[in-house]
């Protein structure tokens, strides 16, 4: 247990896990099955000091039992995969100024609470579609995320080494330092998540709490399970299944009523609000139509789950060129719609999940960036394209 603001003090060390997350090999792990070093870095997170505390777990669920009922929003976002050569102290803070400030603007403008929540501590790992792309006529491993390998495109960089997950955990608790200097002693302040991808990462975090809360994943305090390991009964849903943190969940335009009751039946066994949120990434030509069913079936089934709307993972295109781009009215049109299932069956809307940089970038095309042609002009994203600041207000004010 803690104060607020210091570090999480220690944690039963958990030797023997208390859940059957089922063994074996992912297709989304990093491909460095056997590799020497897995053993020692194991041990080594397996003995860290936790990131997060109980306590403060437990106020983010608190606060999003608030969203679940109807009377805060949520604004998530941050970078879409981190970069750890921008963790430092200052660049930390710098992110999480913006992200605040950010959860000011919706907060002034909806006139709601706004929770403000950070991809960010954490969000060191990619999944990949493919495990191989060319690049300048050469086929490379794909970059995995600064927790597995490095951005450039040389074979050497590419390779994936298990040391760089205790760089992300040195990182993310410096990154951890500076959300919770930015929080302080208000009632709202900002969070960290991350998508729980890499299980040799996660796994050693998972620390035994007090009896009464159960094991929890000490590596953040909202860890979420994504579109491509969201199967029920995956290892990346059996993690999230088996610990105390809130957990959320991303819905894309494939998901089944059923397969979202399952999960639902899966990661909120208790209907507990504040427990799970599930964050729809449809895209704007899909959400009207898919979202409906799935609402109406986690409402009939008594989940008090936070919905929020990721317009950014359904609306990525290709521009000229050959750069990853997303068009800011495909994103507005996406939480139009979003909004209006929701509010359709009495549910409330409870926020966004926004893929945004702290500097004045230019990956998205739609306010400051008018046109494709301008993305050339700061386009310095590891993965997928963020919002700017300004694109982010913009996208904000329509949201209120
Ligand atoms: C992401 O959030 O960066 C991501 C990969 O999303 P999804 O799992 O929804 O595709
Ligand atoms: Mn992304």
């Amino acid at each position: 247990m803690t104060g607020t603001t210091g570090r999480p003090t220690a944690y039963e060390r958990l030797t023997v896990a208390p859940w059957p997350v089922p063994a074996g090999r992912h297709h989304q792990e990093p491909p460095w099955a056997g590799h020497p070093a897995l053993g020692e870095v194991s041990g080594r997170l397996s003995t860290a000091p936790p990131l997060v505390s109980v306590d403060e777990v437990g106020r983010l669920r608190d606060e999003l039992a608030a969203v679940a009922r109807g009377d805060a929003l949520v604004l998530q976002a941050g970078d879409c995969a981190e970069n750890l050569e921008e963790c430092g102290p200052e660049q930390a803070a710098a992110r999480v100024t913006v992200l605040d400030a950010l959860g000011d603007h919706l907060e002034r403008s909806s006139g709601r609470r706004v929770v403000r929540i950070g991809r960010l501590a954490g969000q060191f790992a990619k999944p990949r579609s493919q495990p191989t792309e060319r690049v300048g006529g050469r086929e490379l491993p794909v970059f995995r995320g600064h927790m597995v390998n490095s951005a450039e495109p040389t074979a050497e960089a590419r390779r994936p080494d298990p040391w760089r997950m205790l760089r992300a955990y040195e990182a993310a608790g410096t990154v951890l330092d500076a959300v919770r200097k930015r929080r302080g002693d208000r009632d709202t302040g900002p969070w960290a998540s991350h998508e729980a991808l890499v299980l040799d990462y996660e796994l050693p975090l998972v620390r035994g709490g007090p009896e009464a809360v159960g094991p929890l994943l000490t590596s953040t305090h909202l860890p979420w399970v994504g579109e491509r390991t969201r199967q029920p009964g995956s290892r990346h849903v059996t993690l999230l299944a088996s610990v105390a943190n809130p957990v959320a969940c991303k819905i894309g335009p494939t998901a089944t009523p059923d397969e979202v009751l399952l999960l639902s039946r899966l990661l909120d066994p208790g209907r507990t609000p504040g427990r799970l949120t599930l964050i729809v990434r449809m895209g704007r030509a899909v959400v009207a139509e898919a979202l409906p069913p799935l609402v109406a079936a986690v409402r009939r089934a008594g989940h008090p789950v936070v919905w929020l709307c990721d317009p950014m993972h359904g609306n990525t295109v290709r521009a000229v060129g050959g750069r990853k781009t997303r068009y800011l009215p495909d994103l507005i049109a996406e939480a139009a719609a979003f909004r209006a299932v929701l509010e359709q069956q009495g549910q409330h809307a409870g926020g966004v999940h926004l893929e945004t940089a702290a500097d004045d970038v230019s990956e998205c095309v739609g306010g400051p960036v008018g046109s494709p042609d301008a993305l050339a002009r700061r386009y310095t994203t590891l993965c997928d394209p963020r919002l700017n600041p300004e694109q982010a207000r913009r996208f904000l004010n329509t949201w209120a």
